[in-house]
């Protein structure tokens, strides 16, 4: 089959072709919406700018932020940089470069420090998990859980915008030594056929749909063309939806980008597009539910997921309201996640109890469509671990945790318990219950 226009039509009269605009430290003071903001609110965006990546486009600008409720507006907090995102003593330190000097080495040594005191390594990603073919390392591949394999094409390692929470942060400032990349899948297709045991590919980045379709159409019809019948799934990690819907209804490529997925589809593997969705109002334009009819067309599958931020989607009805809409559309809730251990964690982080409270709250007021979602979970060193709730235990209060995936597959399933903490974000944070030495895992 040719890649030409063989996607469905656009059900929606689309009247523009609206062309992709980046907003970033450079040029974000060109807003009008942000010309409102002080000279005071501006400044302290510029701060928090030089130590987190900061990039926001015209779509999630004019459709996605109620700029009426700016500041306090959760998707304005989803890309623009927020003061408190730096503790004081940081937020004043990188002020007084600023305010001080226009030396730009010095701004960034000031920001490079700051930096490297925000745990930018936090999964032990650098270390574990990279797998090797031949005695070599394979640069830009992962593979931690039996089933599935990470792929991080090289020209995907950026996004449409950046949330202000995302764990990858030091990887958009460069100061990443895990340029996790890759450009041949000579070696992954290789790697692939020495483990039978692979039944997924993950596509990830950054965004792997930032890639022009051509170059992503390499990559996956080398895939189909080289015959892996172990090879049941594509999965496709991506904000697109969410940041850049025009990726499937109008961009120039948009058409070609469909007629892959139908290509993949139509070779009998499965297209998962694991779609990051952190707000309800992310699927409430039209553009979005344009894009997300046309993928469906193509026989791909939507699965949702994303972390429990505070300031951004703490509150059950939020989670509700964006599980319900999504089923509504068609899309299969997958996982919560818990905001990992790193960057801004100070700010966006959600204890583990109240994480499990609104998971609990908001699961239990959809029908058993959304409840496909499991979590709250933390991808941590040794897994992702569930948080399943909170128990009197013996006269113990505890957490009641499992892993949904291990790195070791033995320790799938297993209920094991820990301390109650109220203030515990991450699972390093917490201590075995019952007296206990050690987790079971340990
Ligand atoms: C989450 C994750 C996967 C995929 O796990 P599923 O439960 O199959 O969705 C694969 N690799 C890593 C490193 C992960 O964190
Ligand atoms: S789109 Fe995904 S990878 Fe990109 S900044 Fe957001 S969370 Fe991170």
């Amino acid at each position: 089959m040719e890649t030409t226009n063989t996607a469905p039509n656009i059900r929606f009269l689309t009247i523009s072709r609206p062309k992709y605009k980046a907003y970033t430290l450079q040029n974000f003071r060109l807003l009008p919406q942000i010309q409102k903001l002080s000279e005071e609110q501006k400044f302290a965006m510029e701060v928090v700018g030089h130590v987190f990546p900061f990039k926001t486009n015209n779509y999630v600008v004019e459709e996605l932020i109620n700029w009426d409720s700016v500041p306090n507006d959760p998707v304005f907090t989803l890309t623009f940089p927020q003061r408190e995102m730096l503790t004081p003593p940081h937020f004043e330190k990188m002020a007084a470069v600023l305010r001080n000097s226009s030396s730009k080495h010095k701004i960034k040594e000031m920001a490079n420090k700051i930096r490297w005191e925000l745990n930018p390594h936090p999964a032990g990603q650098m270390e574990h998990n990279i797998p090797t073919l031949k005695g070599e390392t394979l640069e830009g591949v992962q593979h931690k859980y039996k089933e599935t394999v990470l792929f991080f094409p090289s020209q995907g390692q950026t996004c449409h915008a950046y949330c202000t929470f995302c764990f990858r942060w030091p990887q958009f400032v460069g100061i990443s030594e895990l340029k996790f990349a890759m450009r041949e899948t000579e070696c992954l297709i290789q790697y692939i056929r020495k483990h039978p045991e692979i039944s997924d590919i993950l596509f990830t980045g950054g965004d792997p749909l930032i890639m022009k379709t051509k170059t992503l159409a390499t990559y996956i019809k080398a895939l189909l063309e080289a015959d892996l019948p172990c090879l049941q799934t594509i999965r496709i990690g991506t904000k697109a939806l969410a940041f850049w819907p025009y990726k499937f209804s109008t961009d120039p490529d948009a058409d070609e980008l469909l007629a892959l997925f139908t290509r993949v589809t139509q070779a009998g593997k499965h297209l998962a597009i694991m779609s990051h969705f952190t707000h309800p109002r992310e699927l409430g334009t039209e553009a979005v539910q344009e894009a997300i009819f046309r993928i469906q067309e193509t026989g791909a599958q939507i699965r949702t997921q994303s972390p429990v931020i505070a300031h951004i989607n703490d509150q059950p009805e939020v989670w509700t309201e964006m599980w319900k809409e999504q089923v509504k559309l068609g899309c299969v809730p997958y996982y919560m996640f818990v905001m990992r251990n790193t960057g801004a964690q100070h700010y966006f982080g959600v204890p583990l109890v109240r994480a499990w409270k609104i998971f609990r709250e908001a699961y239990r007021k959809v029908s058993g469509l959304s409840r496909t979602v499991r979590g709250p979970s933390m991808s941590t060193i040794p897994g992702k671990v569930q948080v399943l709730g909170v128990k009197e235990v013996k006269g113990e209060r505890v957490f009641v945790l499992r892993f949904l995936q291990g790195r070791n597959p033995d320790w799938v399933m297993r209920p094991f318990f820990a301390k109650y903490d109220k203030k515990a974000l991450w699972l390093d944070e917490l201590k075995p219950a019952f007296g206990e030495k050690k987790f079971f895992f340990e």
